[in-house]
Order: structure tokens, then C-alpha cells, then sequence
């Protein structure tokens, strides 16, 4: 893994390079509070983030709190959300999401991740998207675009995305906490692709362990 100095480094070439903070996010980055939050982090399992929007819109314009949701049966919540995929599953998950939301948090999400991380359905990666996105804390996030970037260039070391959301906050300066998550997501997206990684234009390649695994091996 990159010591403290190059992973401060390598933060710095991305804030440089990459837009930033956006506006419009879809999904679960774009909803208006914590419920709507977690359940459409819920919902953006294994779904892309237009199916996740429009099965978002379809249950919230039938339900918006966890009170109303619970008085919806369950094949309507099935119906609204069949555009994002696993339906029964993901209905079942939002019944047992309220059901503890109002029994034990009065139906008020928890703004701590232990507490959203103690209702069921939420784990580390949607407890970070509403630490960050609804109450504005400075978490760094870590879906699987973050997650391969950060273990390709070495600022983690780490097999799974918890892993690397817990090394990623023991190893980011303080400084980086609050648009990481944007700058690596970005880049992840543009540059250090899943299949076509760009190297040869990347801006932290002097940096990257796998970039310097690959020219080891072909030298
Ligand atoms: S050098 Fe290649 S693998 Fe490394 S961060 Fe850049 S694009 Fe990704």
C-alpha cells in the first residue's frame, strides 16, 4: 500500500483533474431525506441507477414514510419496484426496514453508522451514502467503482468493499473526507475503467501498484 505521503499525493492530482461534487445525483445520492435514502440504497442493489430512480418514483408516490409503507401490502411494493430487479427480496427488506425503523428509532433514521448500520438492509456501503449524502458528514462512500480504484492504485489493500470503506477512512487525510468520494468515483468511471483501465493517460500512474506491477512484468 502507498505510504501517507503518496496517498495524500495521489488525493491531490484527483481533486486536481476530476470535476468534484456534482449535482442531480439519481438513486440514493439524490433523494430528498434519510428514508427515501436508505430505502432506495435498498432498492439500487444490483439494479443501474435509472431502474433504481424510476422504481424509487413509482414507491415513493405511493408511500414516503416508513408508516405509510408498512400499510401498503406487499405485491404493490413488488409491483412499484419490479424495474429495479430482485422484487421479492428487496419488499421484504423494506417491510423489515420499517418494521425496526418505527419500533426502535421512533421511525427517525439514525444519523450515526452504527445505528443505521443496526437496521436491517443497511450495511457499510448504504450507511456511508447517507452519512454523506443526507446529513453531510465527511465519509468517503465506497461502491465498486471506489473500491477498484482504490485497491488498483494502493491507497487500500483490501478484497472486499468494507474493507476498503475501513481502510480508506484510517488512511485518507482529513482534508480529502468530503469530495473523495466524488473524485474517485469519477475517475473510476473515466479512467481507471473496470475492463480498459486508460494508464497511459492517467494522471497517477507514477503512483499506481498495479500500473507498476504490469510494467515490472513486461520489462
Ligand atoms: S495507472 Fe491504470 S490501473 Fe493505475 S490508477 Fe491509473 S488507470 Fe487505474
Amino acid at each position: 500500500m502507498l505510504d501517507a505521503q503518496q496517498v495524500d499525493e495521489v488525493y491531490r492530482i484527483l481533486a486536481r483533474e476530476m470535476p468534484g461534487r456534482t449535482r442531480g445525483a439519481k438513486g440514493p445520492k439524490g433523494q430528498p431525506d434519510a428514508f427515501r435514502s436508505c430505502i432506495s440504497c435498498m432498492l439500487s442493489a444490483q439494479s443501474f441507477d435509472r431502474n433504481t430512480a424510476k422504481a424509487s418514483r413509482a414507491l415513493f408516490a405511493q408511500a414516503a414514510t416508513p408508516e405509510e409503507m408498512l400499510k401498503l401490502d406487499d405485491r404493490d411494493i413488488a409491483a412499484a419496484i419490479k424495474p429495479c430487479g430482485l422484487y421479492n427480496n428487496k419488499t421484504r427488506s423494506i417491510r423489515r426496514f420499517c418494521e425496526a425503523l418505527i419500533g426502535e428509532h421512533g421511525g427517525v433514521v439514525p444519523d450515526t453508522r452504527e445505528g443505521l448500520m443496526s437496521l436491517p438492509g443497511i450495511g457499510r456501503k448504504c450507511a456511508d451514502i447517507v452519512m454523506s449524502f443526507t446529513f453531510g458528514k465527511d465519509v468517503i462512500a465506497v461502491d465498486t467503482h471506489v473500491h477498484r480504484v482504490c485497491n488498483r492504485i494502493g491507497l487500500t489493500g483490501a478484497k472486499t468493499a468494507e474493507k476498503t470503506a475501513e481502510q480508506l477512512e484510517a488512511r485518507s487525510p482529513d482534508w480529502a473526507l468530503a469530495d473523495g468520494h466524488f473524485w474517485l468515483i469519477q475517475f473510476g468511471k473515466k479512467v481507471c475503467t473496470s475492463r480498459a483501465p486508460k494508464c497511459e493517460r492517467c494522471p497517477v500512474a507514477r503512483h499506481c501498484e498495479f500500473y507498476g506491477a504490469q510494467l515490472s512484468q513486461g520489462a
